[in-house]
C-alpha cells in the first residue's frame, strides 16, 4: 500500500482543521506518490477498528495478509474480509482510475463523458457514480439543525427511469405509479445545515414531520412551516420549547421560508435538466450529493476531490446498500 501520510497517528491526531487541510491537499499529494482510491479507503478504514461486514461484530483477529492487505477473521461468524471489504472501493476493477472519475463529477461532466475520459464503459460509469453517492446516505444522520429553521414539502414525479418491464403487468403497474409525486421534507436552518429527506407518494404527512422534529431540530429552535394541512396538523404540544409559524406566503423578512423555497427551485432544476430525471429509488442518493455540496464541498474542484473522497470512504457498509438498491425494482 501507498503510504498517503506518514504514519496512521498523524493522520488520526489532526485537528478538523488541519484535517480539512490535508484533505484539500489529497489529490495532489496521492498523484504524487501514485496512491489510489483504495489506498485511501485502507487508510480510512485503519483509523476505526475493524467491523465485521457480514454481523457487526467487532470481536476481530488478524489473520494474515493476502495480495499485501491485511485479512481480518470475524471470531462471531467466520466471515474473512479486508479493509474495503463492503465499502465503495469493494471489488472493483481499474481502481487507480477512481480517483480521476471523482474529478470528472465534480466537473459536473455527465455520465458519457466522464466514461470517455476517464477511459471505462458507460455502465461502470454509472456503477461507479451510485457507488459515490450511496455513501452519502449515511450523512443524514449528522445533519441538526437550530435557530429559525423552515420546512416546506417538496414533490417531484415518480420514475423509473432505466428500468426494464418483464411484462405488461409489470408495465401497466409502474405507468399507474408514474402519474404520483414523491413526497420530500425539505428543511434548512439559517447557518446553512440543510437536508431533503425523501418519504412516501402524494404528501407528507403530520407524523413525518414530528418524528424529523424529535430526531433533528433542537429544542428552543423556531419553525417555519409551509402552509398545508398536514403542517397545520403538527400536534405543537409535543414539541417542547419549538415555536412553529405556518407561513402564509405573504411574510417575509426573519420567519419566511424564502431559503428552502431557493434551494427546492434549485434543486429541482439541477435533477430535472442536468440529470433529466433520476429514477426514485436513487433519489436520496442524488438528495445527498446536493446536500453534501452545498455544505461540505468548496466549488473548487482539486480541494472537493479529497473531501469527497474522505466522505465516500466513511461509509463502511456503502458497497451492499448500493448492491441492494441495484437490485430491487423500485421502493414503492
Ligand atoms: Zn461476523
Amino acid at each position: 500500500m501507498k503510504t498517503i501520510v506518514n504514519d496512521l497517528e498523524g493522520y488520526l491526531s489532526m485537528g478538523k482543521q488541519e484535517h480539512l487541510l490535508f484533505l484539500d491537499q489529497l489529490y495532489i499529494l496521492m498523484n504524487k506518490i501514485n496512491a489510489d482510491a483504495v489506498d485511501y479507503q485502507t487508510l480510512k478504514a485503519k483509523s476505526t477498528p475493524p467491523l465485521c461486514p457480514e454481523c457487526d461484530s467487532r470481536h476481530i483477529v488478524k489473520n494474515g495478509t493476502q495480495n499485501n492487505q491485511q485479512v481480518y477473521l470475524c471470531k462471531e461468524c467466520g466471515r474473512s474480509f479486508r479493509d474495503s471489504t463492503g465499502t465503495f472501493v469493494y471489488k472493483i476493477h481499474k481502481r487507480e482510475k477512481m480517483l480521476d472519475y471523482i474529478r470528472c463529477m465534480l466537473e459536473g461532466k455527465t455520465l458519457r463523458a466522464c466514461a470517455a475520459e476517464v477511459g471505462i464503459s458507460l455502465p461502470t460509469s454509472f456503477a461507479w457514480r451510485h457507488r459515490i453517492i450511496t455513501t452519502l446516505r449515511s450523512f443524514e444522520d449528522n445533519i441538526n439543525f437550530f435557530g429559525v429553521v423552515e420546512s416546506d414539502e417538496l414533490l417531484m414525479q415518480y420514475s423509473e427511469k432505466g428500468r426494464k418491464y418483464k411484462n405488461i403487468k409489470e408495465r401497466i403497474e409502474a405507468n399507474k405509479k408514474k402519474k404520483k409525486k414523491v413526497a420530500i421534507l425539505a428543511t434548512q436552518d439559517r447557518s446553512g445545515n440543510m437536508l431533503f429527506k425523501q418519504f412516501g407518494l402524494d404528501k407528507v404527512k403530520r407524523v413525518e414531520v414530528e418524528q424529523l422534529l424529535k430526531d433533528k431540530v433542537s429544542g428552543n429552535s423556531v419553525l417555519c412551516i409551509g402552509n398545508n394541512v398536514e403542517f397545520r396538523k403538527l400536534r405543537t404540544n409535543d414539541l417542547k420549547k419549538q415555536q412553529i409559524i405556518v407561513n402564509n406566503d405573504r411574510q417575509d423578512g426573519l420567519y419566511s421560508l424564502s431559503i428552502i423555497q431557493k434551494h427546492k427551485s434549485i434543486f429541482k432544476y439541477w435533477i430535472n435538466n442536468k440529470f433529466r430525471g433520476v429514477a426514485t429509488k436513487y433519489l436520496q442518493s442524488y438528495i445527498m450529493w446536493y446536500v453534501i455540496a452545498h455544505k461540505y464541498l468548496l466549488k473548487q474542484t482539486i480541494a472537493d476531490i479529497g473531501r469527497m473522497l474522505n466522505l465516500a470512504s466513511s461509509d463502511r457498509r456503502a458497497w451492499y446498500k448500493y448492491k441492494y438498491l441495484r437490485e430491487i425494482k423500485a421502493i414503492f
